[in-house]
């Protein structure tokens, strides 16, 4: 037991995957046997959304501080982190539909669970059904949006009760990071999870299932690295003025801790290191923006939710509109500020999307084989963007020290 926990989880967990893989296509069909097993992984997985997100979004948006005090830097960093996951969510939603990775997968001996009723309520309904009548109803039914709006207010109730609220914010803070620890617990199933669900889906689906899987994974890579060459680069050059090669070297570090740690969370301290040893940002920039970032700032997991919806959708033939593709861009940004920055946390955060545009919720048992290795580039990516806006942030508002990044090399 002891000397398996010593390998490291993602170790694992490609090695399951590999296994899994094998064993499905010597096993074929049969091993719809030990499909439960991956089936328990992901019921563990949707225990998590609902205590997940409302603990770490309320604790998320109190976290800001006094948003006055901070609103030099607060606005501009806020402002960046919405439209970088805009752009991101619309890139998936544009990768995803434009090379389809879903498409022509025969799908029919798949059993359906649960499926959420496709969306064909009014606009009406939709924005009443947004307003959380009844906290307690709204979590027992997992519906997420009212769910998130729900926190969002809570958070922002106790900013403003200021002291007073002080400890309301202590017991969100603390739960936030109980539940991240009961996460870390479910995740030490990816690697069972994981062979079940591989081996099920290559011995009953068959090759395409595969190489469909191997399209979304590809997408994944390209989607991320899209985001940190291009959106951040830009970012860098043309808003913060500054050298891309310098910023770029400078978090290396941060880089490889996020790839191989597949979480913001633990390689916060190493990103805030970066920020402010290499790219000579101040304290006060660095730890606000950084620190909010690694809750708030996923870009990765944003443009994944927009592809891995997408994904689901063709799978199963499930025709979405224009304005589902709006409902994703939204739900799947404040899916990305829902997630906490661990392992594993936008499979969750699947469930909130694919369930407002009716996507059955068998994708997630479908994608959870591969999760793992897209979370590491999700991450990454994740963790460049918070270096990348509170570079630009400290840039625009004199917070950084020039020289200082210029000759970072020799750190
Ligand atoms: N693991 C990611 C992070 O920590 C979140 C995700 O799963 O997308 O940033």
């Amino acid at each position: 037991m002891k000397r398996w926990l010593a390998i490291p989880l993602w170790q694992r967990v490609l090695v399951a995957l590999a296994l899994g893989i094998i064993a499905g296509r010597m096993w074929g069909p049969g091993a719809e046997s030990i499909k439960i097993i991956g089936d328990i992984f992901v019921a563990f997985i949707k225990m998590l959304v609902v205590p997940l997100i409302f603990f770490s979004l309320v604790a998320g948006v109190a976290s800001i501080g006094d948003i006055r005090k901070l609103g030099r830097i607060g606005w501009r960093a806020l402002l960046l982190f919405v439209v970088t996951g805009q752009i991101a969510v619309w890139l998936g939603l544009f990768l995803g539909t434009v090379i389809a990775p879903g498409a022509g997968v025969d799908t029919s001996s798949i059993q359906m669970g649960a499926v959420p009723e496709p969306n064909e309520t009014t606009w009406r309904d939709m924005l009443l059904g947004m307003v959380p009548q009844s906290p307690v109803q709204v979590m027992a039914d997992v519906n997420v949006l009212p769910l998130i709006i729900f926190s969002l207010l809570l958070g922002i109730g106790i900013l403003m009760a200021k002291e007073e609220g002080e400890p309301v914010l202590k017991i969100f803070d603390s739960g936030a990071v109980v539940m991240q620890k009961v996460t870390m617990v479910v995740m030490e199933l990816t690697p069972f999870g994981v062979f079940a669900l591989m081996a099920w889906v290559a011995g009953t689906l068959g090759f395409d299932a595969l190489a469909a899987l191997g399209k979304l994974v590809f997408l994944n890579y390209l989607g991320c690295l899209l985001i940190i060459f291009v959106v951040y680069a830009a970012m860098i050059k043309f808003i913060a003025r500054l050298p891309v090669g310098d910023f770029f070297r400078g978090i290396v570090d941060a880089i490889a801790v996020s790839y191989s740690t597949a979480s913001s969370n633990a390689t916060l301290p190493v990103t805030l290191r970066c920020a402010e040893r290499n790219l000579g940002i101040s304290n006060s920039v660095a730890s606000f923006v950084i620190s909010l970032g690694a809750t708030i700032n996923m870009n990765g997991t944003a443009m994944y939710l927009g592809l891995a919806t997408l994904f689901g959708a063709q799978i199963f033939g499930v025709d979405l509109s224009w304005g589902d593709y709006f409902l994703i861009s939204i739900l799947g940004t404040l899916g990305a500020v829902g997630a906490a920055g661990i392992p594993g946390a936008g499979l969750i955060m699947m469930a909130l999307v694919f369930g407002a545009v009716g996507v059955p919720l068998e994708t997630i048992a479908f994608v959870a084989g591969v999760d793992r290795i897209m979370d590491m580039m999700r991450t990454t990516t994740n963790v460049s963007g918070d270096a990348a806006v509170a570079t630009t942030v400290a840039s625009l508002t004199g917070e950084i020290d020039k020289a200082e990044m210029i000759s970072a090399d020799d750190v």
